[in-house]
């Protein structure tokens, strides 16, 4: 910002050619993490465009007619919204792939959508909500198998699982800054051949000016989680683990959602019983921010899709925490969390049973 606030475009003087680096210098530290090659990686305002821009390159690429885009029904609504409005303006049509109880699409769910002619697989590497892992190796696998590309929404996975897009074969993987403790605002596409492929028609004409703190800001984060990814998630795990182990003691009946045995570190996703999740993330509000689902959709009132997908039973949807940690979160902040959000859960349930 203050330093090299050239732009990156300006390459006819030094200003430019600094800030040109930066952007190049970036662009390298995200093919890392990422495990691309540098040419692959394509800056956006966040994966809600990388998204928009993936699916607009894939309709392009499969050539005349709508694309059929198979999109598992545990998307993000940045996937989700794009994809109704693709359909709407009549260039892509959607097959849904159900998600199990725990949050994945099965390889049989795939095979189906293949089978219906999907030619894109839109499957997130990490649910938003309940933190479930996709298995994206064999996913990649089938698509390919059948001529169709993989889509994959990172925007949880990235910094904290290994990803690697060459290793896998991902045919796009959208990540953002904000989720991987970098700015807000600005993400990345990762896609073999960008930087040979003309822009799809929509993003045709004049490329607007890089958002250069931004984007030095998301290599520099991107950088920072390649090298202390795996011991801030062993230590986010042990802590996640300890919230969870002291919540199960302070709240009977208590349900842990998601898959347990391959979801994110710094997710617990729980439901109380008979306690309405509004109420008690109200109570929690000053000491404890913890949401009801989505940050996006919280505070909506409506019920999250992913858990509807996932045919939780109505009090599990009702009663549904999101909590996360990060690599700021301390032991203390565990003891004090779960002390707080257990006295929430005991008011809710009192409350709803004051109203009956
Ligand atoms: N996909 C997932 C899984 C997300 O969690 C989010 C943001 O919360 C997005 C997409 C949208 O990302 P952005 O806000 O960078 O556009």
């Amino acid at each position: 910002m203050t330093e090299a606030f050239g732009n990156p475009a300006s390459v006819d003087h030094r200003y430019g050619e600094e800030a040109a680096a930066l952007v190049e210098a970036a662009r390298a530290q995200v093919a890392d993490l990422i495990g691309a090659d540098v040419e692959d990686v394509q800056f956006t305002t966040g994966s809600t465009e990388g998204i928009r821009l993936a699916l607009a390159y894939a309709a392009e690429r499969a050539g005349p007619g709508p694309l059929r885009v198979a999109v598992s029904r545990g998307e993000h609504d940045a996937v989700l919204e794009a994809v109704a409005v693709a359909v709407d303006e009549g260039w892509a049509s959607c097959t849904w792939m159900e998600v199990d109880g725990l949050g994945r699409v099965s390889a049989s769910e795939i095979e189906r959508a293949l089978g219906e002619g999907a030619k894109l697989l839109c499957l997130m590497a990490a649910n938003n909500e309940v933190g479930t892992i996709q298995d994206l190796a064999s996913a990649a696998g089938q698509a390919h198998g059948a001529g169709a590309s993989l889509l994959v929404d990172a925007t949880q996975a990235a910094g904290r699982l290994k990803i690697s897009a060459l290793d896998h074969s991902l045919d796009y993987v959208v990540i953002s800054g904000h989720k991987l403790y970098g700015p807000k605002g600005v993400g990345a596409l990762v896609s073999p051949g960008l930087a040979q492929a003309p822009p799809p028609a929509r993003y045709r004409g004049h490329a607007p000016t890089a958002n250069v703190p931004a984007i030095a800001g998301l290599g520099e984060a991107c950088r920072l989680r390649r090298v202390e990814m795996a011991v801030d998630e062993a230590r986010i795990r042990t802590l996640r683990d300890e919230l969870q182990a002291r919540l199960l003691a302070k709240v009977p009946g208590l349900a842990i959602n998601g898959d347990v045995a391959a979801r994110l570190s710094n997710n617990l996703h729980v439901s109380a019983p008979g306690a309405s999740n509004d109420l008690v993330v109200r109570y929690l509000r000053d000491t404890v921010a913890i949401s009801t689902g989505a940050a996006c959709s919280s505070g909506a009132d409506a019920p999250s899709h992913v858990l509807r997908a996932m045919r939780l039973p109505a009090w599990r949807q009702d009663g549904a925490l999101r909590i996360s940690l990060g690599r700021s979160t301390t032991t203390a902040d565990i003891e004090r969390a779960a002390a707080a959000i257990a006295a929430a859960i005991r008011l809710a349930q009192a409350a709803s049973q004051e109203a009956q």
